[in-house]
C-alpha cells in the first residue's frame, strides 16, 4: 500500500514490506533468445526491441550468471551497504528453453550470496503449465516474479509492433500463473505510434482487471537499429514530450487499484541507440515532474479503478 508520503505503492515501498529493508534488481542476461526473433514466431522481433533483446542494462551474455551478480553487487554494495538482491533475467525471452535448462540457470541465480528471489521476464506464449510447476518450485525456496510484456491491449497497435499473440494468450499467462501463487508484473508503452489517451488508459485498465500484482509503465524509446528506428526516419510519428508524459502517466495512476505495485514509471534506453525522445535520459527530472502533478492535481493511486 502507498506509504511514506507517496501517493502510490512504489516498489521500493512493496520490497521494504516483503523483506524488510532495501531491495535491488540486478539486471542478468541469462543467455536465452526469443521465438520473436529465432524464426519460431518471426525473425523481426518486436518492432521496438534492440539487438540486446531489451537487456541493455545488462553486463551482458559473455560473463557467467554468477559473474554478472558479482560485479553488480560489487558496484552497488558500496553505495547501499546492507542491501538485498533479486536476481532480475531481463534479456531476451526468460522462460524459452527447456525446463531443465531453466532450472539450472534460475538455480546459478538463487545459489549466488544475498540473493534472495527472482524476477522473470517473458512473453505471455513462452509460459505453460511445467513452467509454471517448475516456477512453483522455485517458489517454495524463494520470491518469484515473472514480468509479462503486454505493451498495449489494442490488437492493431499489437499488430504494427509485430507483438506476435493476442491478448487472450496474455490472459491465459495471467490465469496460469496467479493459479500457482506467482506475483506477476505487466510492462506497458506509453506513446506507440497511432495511439490515443484512450488506447493507453485501456491497456491499463485492462492489465490490472486481470489480476495482476504489479505494474511497469515506460516511455517508448525509438532506438536505433530497430525497425522501429527505420519507420520513424522515413515516417516520423508524434513523440510525446516531457510534459505529455508526464501528465499522462500521473493520470493513469489513478486507475491502478492501490493494491497493484508500480514496479516503474520511467525508464531510459541506451544513450547511443536512442533517437527519440532524449528527456528520458534525465530519470530525476522525469519523476520529479510526475510527482508534481501527483501534488497539482491531488493524484491518489486507485481512486478512479473502481470506475466501469
Ligand atoms: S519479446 Fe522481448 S526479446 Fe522478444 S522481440 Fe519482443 S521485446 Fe524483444
Amino acid at each position: 500500500m502507498p506509504q511514506n508520503g507517496l501517493s502510490y505503492y512504489s516498489l521500493n515501498t512493496f520490497f521494504k514490506e516483503k523483506f524488510g529493508g532495501k531491495t535491488v534488481k540486478l539486471s542478468i542476461d541469462g543467455g536465452f533468445t526469443c521465438p520473436n526473433r529465432d524464426g519460431k514466431i518471426s525473425t523481426k522481433g518486436c518492432i521496438f526491441c534492440s539487438e540486446k533483446g531489451s537487456g541493455d542494462f545488462t553486463p551482458g551474455r559473455v560473463m557467467s550468471i554468477a559473474e554478472q551478480i558479482e560485479e553488480q553487487k560489487r558496484r552497488l554494495s558500496q553505495k547501499w551497504p546492507g542491501t538485498m538482491y533479486i536476481a532480475y533475467f531481463q534479456a531476451f525471452t526468460n522462460t524459452y528453453a527447456p525446463v531443465e535448462v531453466l532450472r539450472q540457470r534460475y538455480s546459478q541465480a538463487i545459489s549466488q550470496p544475498g540473493i534472495i528471489g527472482l524476477a522473470i521476464a517473458t512473453r505471455p506464449d513462452c509460459i505453460d503449465k511445467k513452467i509454471a510447476e517448475l516456477l512453483k518450485e522455485f517458489s517454495r525456496k524463494t520470491y518469484v516474479m515473472v514480468e509479462l510484456g503486454l505493451q498495449t491491449s489494442n490488437e492493431n497497435t499489437a499488430e504494427f509492433i509485430n507483438r506476435g499473440y493476442p491478448n487472450s494468450v496474455f490472459e491465459n499467462a495471467v490465469k496460469l500463473l496467479s493459479g500457482f501463487g506467482i506475483d506477476t508484473v505487466c510492462h506497458i508503452i506509453i506513446g506507440l505510434p497511432g495511439e490515443s489517451h484512450e488506447d493507453m488508459l485501456n491497456s491499463v485498465r485492462y492489465a490490472c482487471s486481470l489480476g495482476i500484482n504489479g505494474i511497469k509503465l515506460q516511455m517508448l524509446n525509438v532506438l536505433e537499429g530497430t525497425d522501429l528506428g527505420e519507420y520513424y526516419k522515413i515516417h516520423p510519428f508524434d513523440i510525446l514530450s516531457l510534459d505529455q508524459y508526464t501528465d499522462i502517466v500521473a493520470r493513469l495512476l489513478e486507475y491502478i487499484p492501490e493494491d497493484i505495485v508500480i514496479h516503474r514509471l520511467t525508464g531510459d534506453g541506451p544513450r547511443d541507440l536512442v533517437i527519440e525522445p532524449k528527456w528520458v535520459f534525465d530519470k530525476r527530472l522525469v519523476l520529479n515532474t510526475i510527482s508534481k502533478k501527483i501534488r497539482l492535481y491531488n493524484i491518489v493511486q486507485g481512486r478512479l479503478s473502481k470506475q466501469p
